[in-house]
């Protein structure tokens, strides 16, 4: 595609050429690269500037890592602070490995012990082992269209229309086919599917994972009757519920989704936001659970140098603190979220599109298909190819949105209400200009 982002990115179109000799596709995670480059200088709460000078508001958020704006001193002051003094040691403890997870057990319901990984795909990968080597079972049930990180665990059947999402499905070549086999596939929102797959497997099944949102598609949001039918469920059968909140996490609420829709499940697990952009993972749940990653008394390993380093335990501290000292964080967001929710809806409405508004707090997302969106399956209709239209004229417009169809856009902490109603204006114009062409 020859397309330029505002018409201006002779410099990123170079640096991606340059990239592109040196990193495979020219970018270091899969979906960075949509067709055209981006190439970005930096970022100033709600606003990034690329290489060619072009500012953008912000909704793509590094797929939500960014939570309350970007660079955002609240975070970057106090990691200022630390380098220089706390770096690595490799033994023992710092004073802010056991700052972060007093404050995980604090604010998140299920909580009693907490384990820092470097990113979500490693908590979700410890998350997964520990839940066999608790029940002493093997299979795992995953949620279509639910994502939960790159590794072989969690890599199958993400999504029944591949092209709508990853372009892949298993995610990728070289997985074992024991750990796909290993997983089982349900429908969100369909406690029937779950119940079947534990009748057909009796005694086999270690956890169940979800994405309480599966944001990985959009905004599913559960019913009531299906979270606690899964809490119930997992019990009754002796198997773990496993929340994945590397998105809902400190986004949604500051005790997670677990707090908003009081299911507690048996363990949890963290990314993304939850550090305001440096990277951290974590895993949480009861000290039953969690004293098997005990080196001493304990048989599941833990391990990674990295795990627990200073910077990510003080970006992630100073964002907890921060997000606990402005409870106005989540009434402001949710507030700007629904406002953007009901002026794309009546856009929609007055344009005379088929599109579908979707979304929970902060978030938001754009279906090009009608309503209402129960499930996955209702999913399948997405129209692609008029999302990419919007993605890319809103991109020219300045407003960067998620590029991929049935992903989601972030209302970060620096989001203004100016904000919302400009993007509201530019959404306007393309998706008037698009029901012309
Ligand atoms: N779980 C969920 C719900 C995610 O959205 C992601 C990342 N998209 C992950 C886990 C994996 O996190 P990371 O990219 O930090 O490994």
């Amino acid at each position: 595609s020859d397309h330029n982002p505002r018409g201006n990115a002779a410099r990123g179109w170079a640096l991606h050429q340059a990239a592109s000799d040196v990193i495979p596709g020219g970018v270091n995670s899969a979906t960075r690269y949509v067709g055209h480059p981006y190439a970005f200088a930096g970022g100033d709460g709600a606003y990034v500037v690329d290489l060619d000078g072009n500012r953008y508001l912000d909704y793509h958020a590094a797929f939500g890592a960014i939570l309350i704006g970007h660079n955002s001193p609240v975070v970057d002051d106090p990691v200022r602070a630390v380098v220089g003094t706390i770096d690595l040691f490799g033994l023992g403890v710092t004073e802010l490995e056991v700052e972060l997870a007093t404050r995980i057990t604090e604010v998140i319901p299920s909580a009693e012990m907490m384990i820092a990984t470097m990113s979500g795909s490693e908590a979700t990968a410890q998350a997964v082992r520990l839940a066999r080597a608790t029940t002493g079972r093997q299979l795992l049930v995953k949620f279509q269209g639910g994502f939960h990180g790159w590794h072989d665990a969690v890599a199958r059947n993400v999504i029944s229309a591949p092209e709508l999402a990853y372009g892949r499905d298993p995610l990728s070549a070289g997985i074992l086919d024991s750990a796909l086999d290993s997983t089982l596939i349900a429908e969100f929102n369909d406690l029937g599917s779950v119940r079947a797959l534990f009748e057909q497997y009796p005694e086999r099944i270690a956890a169940v994972i979800l994405e309480p949102i599966p944001h990985n598609v959009g905004a599913l949001v559960p019913t009531q009757e299906f979270v606690d039918g899964l809490r119930t469920l997992t019990r009754d059968q002796g198997a773990l519920l496993i929340f994945d909140e590397v998105i809902t996490g400190f986004r949604h609420a500051l005790g997670g989704y677990q707090e908003i829709c009081g299911v507690d499940p048996d363990l949890t697990t963290f990314g993304k936001g939850m550090a305001n952009g440096y990277p951290i993972g974590g895993l949480a749940g009861p000290r039953s659970l969690m004293e098997r990653f005990d080196g001493q008394k304990g048989d599941v390993l833990l391990a990674g140098t990295f795990n627990g380093y200073a910077i990510g335990a003080t970006a992630a501290i100073a964002t907890i603190d921060h997000l606990r000292a402005s409870p106005d964080f989540y009434t402001r967001t949710h507030a700007l979220g629904e406002r953007m929710r009901a002026g794309l809806a009546s856009i929609v409405e007055e344009v005379g599109i088929q599109a579908t508004v979707a979304g929970y707090g902060g978030v938001f997302s754009l279906y090009f298909t009608g309503g209402p969106i129960r499930g996955y399956r209702d999913l399948m209709r997405n129209d692609n190819q008029a999302y990419a239209a919007f993605h890319r004229r809103m991109t020219d417009a300045g407003f960067l949105m998620i590029p991929m169809s049935l992903k989601r856009n972030h209302i970060s902490g620096a989001h203004t209400e100016d904000d919302v109603d400009r993007t509201l204006e530019a959404a306007r114009e393309v998706l008037t200009g698009m029901k012309a062409d």
